[in-house]
């Protein structure tokens, strides 16, 4: 089934060719965040069935990462934190209980123990260190993984279904060779824990299109520009909901513009979260694949050394769709929007189609809104005067992860199915059992069994549920945390606003420095 598909492609003509790598890891997608929770692993081995079946995987250099080190994840995480995520099983959650509540993670919370938590994230983490390992040395142009983007996790904290920020770890491996590197977040969700990490560096920008107002972080104000050498260098464009295309690309493309050309970075990490799409379990943007694929072939037409994350992304058979056609994007190749067979053909029922269309969800967006944000935006990035440069210093040794190349193109499909072959149902337990995810929690659908148990659809305000009670996805859903915003000298009084301030009604020149310096980075030099 998976042989002889390379008609199904054709290339481009008047793409250039990029070195296009990818990094998978076969055991990403057997984790389970347990029953009805809406994190599926399991998104990423239907993506990879179908990158597989379109036959882009032979166009592109397939890497195998080692699970990231300890001593790689405390670059950014405290040891103590690593060490209780390494220690954490299902079987033990009543003697950690405290650190439980310390560390933001089990029951009422977004954040889960489940079995094999620790491989999991190191799993992932590898992968996008081992991309930035890679672009560091040019050895590729674009690196791919499907499995990182976990932008929410903080220096000592899980949040919002991320426990390691394999974001900042490429980040800092990026930056031992780039003086300045641009990350670019297209998620639903507001990219919390990279902005914070690099709040107070000029040699970091983060540019994060999320929801703003009532939605989970909530942070990602406008006013919040970065702090002390980084004030400037943090982005935030704050939307409503019903984003379409067109409306996306009108915001996306002139700020990208203006940051490329006063930051000038030499290397970008672009988090494709994929629950900015129509009809995401969670989101609430009205995007199809051709407007979310538009900003990764806009940072791609910049030709600037590329690491390319996933992200959130709750319908998963969307997540799929949408990450396979950004691959084929990448890589400049045109795929056709009848679905080939794959392992989990059935899920794309009815239409088996790649493509979707946008629903008549009314767009709050209007012209106005998005032309004052805009120049709003183009207005503080007036204030960058040149692009900072940096006297590089002895460069530290390289993240060692032992990259296994599986393949370059050929019979790479077969032989990679053959080493690795995949398992039919997921399988992930320390005592050797099998754990069988029902089926219908994958579909997503009418069919999907999760919405009966957890009660998450959207804003989901409308339950008379106790909290004690409530289910633990919750705190993704409906309680944006407020902390990291409104406690500055310069926005006192303002801390009440910050869930539901639109942003637009503000004084442009009055920005909020956020207070938690001991999770950013030192990386001024
Ligand atoms: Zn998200």
């Amino acid at each position: 089934m998976l042989s002889n598909n390379s008609s199904l492609t054709q290339i481009l003509p008047s793409q250039a060719k990029r070195r296009v790598s990818y990094y998978y890891q076969p055991d990403v997608g057997l984790y389970y965040y347990g029953p009805g929770h809406p994190m599926k692993p399991h998104r990423l081995r239907m993506t990879h069935q179908l990158i597989l079946s379109y036959g882009l995987y032979r166009k592109m250099e397939v890497y195998r990462p080692k699970p990231a080190t300890e001593r790689q994840l405390q670059r950014f995480h405290s040891e103590d934190y690593i060490d209780f995520l390494k220690k954490i099983s299902p079987d033990n959650i009543k003697t950690f209980s405290t650190l439980m509540q310390k560390y933001n993670m089990g029951e009422f919370t977004d954040c889960p123990v489940f079995d094999g938590i620790y491989e999991f994230v190191s799993t992932y983490s590898g992968c996008s260190i081992d991309g930035a390992v890679k672009l560091n040395h040019g050895l590729t142009d674009i690196a791919i993984n499907w499995s990182g983007g976990l932008h929410h996790a903080k220096k000592s904290e899980a949040s919002g279904f991320c426990y390691v920020n394999d974001i900042v770890l490429a980040i800092l491996e990026l930056l031992k060779y780039n003086p300045r590197v641009l990350y670019i977040d297209i998620d639903v969700h507001h990219g919390d824990g990279v902005e914070e990490a690099f709040y107070t560096t000029d040699r970091v920008m983060t540019v994060s299109f999320h929801k703003y107002g009532d939605f989970f972080p909530g942070t990602g104000d406008i006013k919040d520009v970065g702090a002390k050498a980084g004030k400037y260098y943090s982005v935030n464009v704050p939307l409503q909901d019903g984003i379409d295309d067109a409306s996306y690309e009108s915001v996306f493309k002139p700020v990208i513009d203006k940051v490329m050309e006063v930051y000038r970075p030499t290397a970008v990490v672009l988090q494709c979260g994929a629950d900015s799409l129509t009809g995401d379990r969670l989101g609430c943007f009205n995007l199809t694949l051709n407007g979310h694929a538009k900003c990764v072939e806009h940072v791609k037409s910049y030709n600037i050394p590329t690491l390319v994350l996933g992200g959130g992304g709750y319908t998963v058979r969307n997540v799929a769709r949408c990450w396979t056609y950004e691959t084929s994007v990448l890589l400049g190749i045109q795929i056709p929007n009848e679905l080939p067979f794959n392992d989990f053909y059935e899920y794309y029922s009815p239409d088996f189609k790649l493509h979707l269309n946008e629903s008549n969800a009314e767009n709050h967006n209007k012209k106005d809104y998005l032309d004052n944000i805009k120049s709003r935006i183009l207005q503080n990035l007036k204030n960058i005067q040149g692009a900072p440069s940096v006297q590089m210093h002895p460069i530290a040794p390289d993240a060692i992860t032992s990259m296994s190349k599986v393949s370059n193109g050929g019979n790479a499909i077969q032989e990679f199915e053959d080493k690795y072959p995949d398992k039919r149902l997921p399988g992930i337990n320390k005592d050797g059992g099998e754990l069988v995810i029902k089926q219908e929690e994958l579909y997503e659908n009418d069919q999907d069994n999760d919405k009966n148990n957890m009660n998450n659809n959207e804003g989901g305000g409308d339950d008379d549920e106790p909290d004690s009670k409530r289910p633990r996805v919750r705190q993704y859903l409906t309680s944006p945390k407020s902390r990291h915003t409104g406690s500055s000298e310069e926005d006192k009084g303002n801390s009440d606003n910050n869930n539901n301030d639109q942003g637009v009604k503000n004084d442009p020149d009055t920005v909020s420095v956020k207070n938690e310096e001991e999770n950013t980075m030192d990386v001024s030099d």
